[in-house]
């Protein structure tokens, strides 16, 4: 069996939110992503998958729990090896105004992890692996970027460099939080189809995190998705098989939500309503089952008392859910 890229063990992280009280952003959560592959975590807002991801990418240590990079636990590992695993895993933010320095020009944005890791030699050296790395995120001419700034470029353009930059150092695994949210719609798929590529050329695993369950089928098509629901994994699936033949309630409530391109399907489609529409607070989370006050396929004492584990199927499903697991082990 081959050692996952990165491996979560139950991993939770806790924030204090005032002398005494705290929250639990992520619970128990244990995954595993390999090299080269395609993993989405959706959800509503607040439902921990951004602090997975910062956790992931070293910007916050997890409460309790172990990440492993190929089986490291990143916070056992060496100042050098932490170097290593700090350039080997990148994350692309959700908001590419923010995230490229506005008194910068393309070029030194592009130039400087270039330089600061030594990746190039000279400046033309630099200049022409700037151009490369801007077209290969389909910039292009890319050299009529280089000397412009942040705000000149489209918020499409500028999420584009935003990816680019993140290439410079050759990572493995890029973490994308809601990458595609903030640009308009129209621009949204070819900047998905530019991940993609990017994906198979280099090899990379990419984590993708987004709260639109449309877009996290249309990316990881090929890949696995991951549902998180109050700062819990509720079920993780090959991605066809989550759409086609989804399982827990959850999910089956997502995907009820989900237009389709065809809008007389829209209109036939049924939509599961939810027992409650309020999203209950991580100051006050639901006993047992946290999605229990909600949840349409609610089945009494023991989702109300008993909180449903994280359970695999030989199908490459994994599902926290009472009544999936009975139903499934009796099967
Ligand atoms: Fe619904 Fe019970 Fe399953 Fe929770 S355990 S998702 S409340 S059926």
């Amino acid at each position: 069996m081959t050692t996952p890229l990165i491996e979560l063990k139950n991993v939770t992280r806790r924030f204090q939110v005032k002398r005494n009280v705290s929250i639990t952003a992520v619970s128990d959560v244990s995954l595993k992503i390999d090299a080269g592959e395609i993993v989405c975590l959706v959800g509503e807002s607040g439902c921990g998958k951004t602090t997975t991801g910062k956790m992931i990418a070293g910007l916050l240590k997890p409460s309790e729990g172990e990440i492993l990079f190929n089986g490291q636990d990143i916070t056992q590992i060496k100042k050098q090896d932490w170097e290593t695993y700090r350039l080997g895993v990148q994350m692309v933010h959700q908001d590419p105004y923010a995230s490229l320095n506005p008194t910068h020009t393309i070029y030194d944005i592009m130039s400087a992890p270039l330089k600061a890791h030594r990746k190039t030699g000279g400046e033309s050296a630099t200049r022409a692996a700037a151009i490369e790395l801007l077209e290969s995120v389909d910039l292009t001419p890319a050299a009529d970027f280089l000397d412009k700034f942040p705000h000149q470029l489209s918020g499409g353009q500028r999420q584009r460099v935003s990816i680019a930059r993140a290439l410079t150092i050759h990572p493995k695994f890029i973490i994308a939080d809601e990458a595609v949210s903030m640009v308009d719609v129209s621009i949204r798929i070819s900047l998905l189809n530019t991940l993609l590529k990017l994906k198979d050329k280099n090899g990379l695993a990419v984590l993708f995190i987004t709260h639109d369950l449309a877009l996290a089928k249309y990316f990881a098509w090929e890949g696995r998705v991951g549902v998180m629901y109050l700062g819990k994994l509720v079920e993780v699936s090959p991605a066809r098989q989550l759409v086609e033949a989804p399982q827990h309630p959850y999910t089956k409530v997502l995907l009820s939500a989900v237009p389709e391109a065809d809008p007389e399907r829209t209109r036939q489609k049924q939509r599961i309503e939810l027992r409650s529409m309020d999203i209950p607070s991580l100051l006050r989370l639901p006993s047992g089952c946290a999605f229990h006050p909600r949840c349409p396929y609610f089945d009494g004492e023991r989702c109300e008392k008993e909180i449903p584990e994280l359970t695999p199927f030989a199908d490459g499903s994994a599902v926290a859910c009472h009544t999936v697991t009975e139903m499934r082990n009796a099967e």
